[in-house]
């Protein structure tokens, strides 16, 4: 009994050092940021002051029109403007509009887990700012911003939840407000990756919910829900789900990735 205390206490305490020594690493790599050049996200090449060297910087996929008015992908041709993709009009998800600020590749996926991981908490600014180009017409139309939620179990292993930074950014950049705390991850989900379409569904299946205090914040409210990166979808979809089910007006989605494999118009 005794023993098994002091090993408890023993772990409790080799924990604190841990996270006394991620905070000193953190403090001392911001220390040699101000001395020593910036690196490529993607590419590690020193860089003058960016997030991305020129040539990284080019390979970026932009998604600008045409893409359907719904789901916010590209289509292979025009069809001319407010066409919906036939898997908009097949399978329509809860929310009403998701725009993506660029394609899901090697150099986005890099930016992503720079901002991830807590190395790159310099890149939300940018990414920001790009997330608030491509969402224009969504942030014209919004009351407030929702981050997706971490576990809060994730979220204390990680210290941090990146789509939050990429919220607070986006709010700096378009003075939309964030609001926080509104939704809640209720389930501490598995990762998402390497899981099927329906399997994802499952997944995060009853994950979010809006907690009883945060109702007056949501009801006839006008929300974007806002991720680092969109895969199947499911995700912002259980996000949206529990937004509308405790009274919001609509919500849309910003997220700053999207796997985008070109759709077929519904003409
Ligand atoms: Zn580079």
């Amino acid at each position: 009994m005794a023993s098994g205390f002091r090993e408890l206490a023993g772990i409790a305490a080799s924990e604190r050092l841990k996270r006394g020594a991620s905070v000193v690493r953190a403090i001392l790599r911001g220390a040699l940021d101000l001395a020593l050049p910036r690196l490529c996200a993607a590419c590690r090449e020193p860089v003058d002051g960016q997030g991305l060297c020129p040539a990284c910087w080019s390979k970026l996929s932009f998604i600008t029109r045409p893409y359907c008015e719904r789901l916010g992908i590209p289509f292979v041709y025009d069809p001319g403007p407010g066409i919906l993709s036939m898997e908009a009009i097949a399978d329509p998800p809860a929310y009403r509009r998701a725009r993506a600020a660029v394609r899901f590749d090697d150099i986005s996926r890099a930016l992503v887990h720079a901002l991830k991981y807590g190395d790159r908490l310099d890149l939300a600014p940018m990414m920001g700012r790009w997330l608030g180009q491509a969402g224009r017409e969504l942030l014209a139309e919004a009351d407030a911003l929702v981050p997706v939620p971490l576990h809060w179990r994730r979220q204390w292993a990680r210290r941090f939840n990146q789509s939050a930074m990429l919220a607070a950014a986006v709010s700096t950049a378009s003075g939309v407000p964030v609001a926080a705390g509104v939704l809640k991850r209720v389930k501490p989900t598995a990762q998402q990756v390497g899981l099927s379409r329906s399997e994802r569904a499952a997944n995060v299946q009853g994950a979010f919910r809006v907690p009883p205090e945060a109702k007056a914040a949501v009801a006839g409210r006008r929300l974007v829900v806002v991720d680092d990166v969109l895969t199947s979808g499911a995700t912002v979809e259980g996000c949206a789900k529990a937004l509308l089910r405790a009274g919001a007006a609509n919500v849309d989605v910003l997220v700053f990735a999207r796997v985008a494999d070109p759709v077929r118009a519904s003409i």
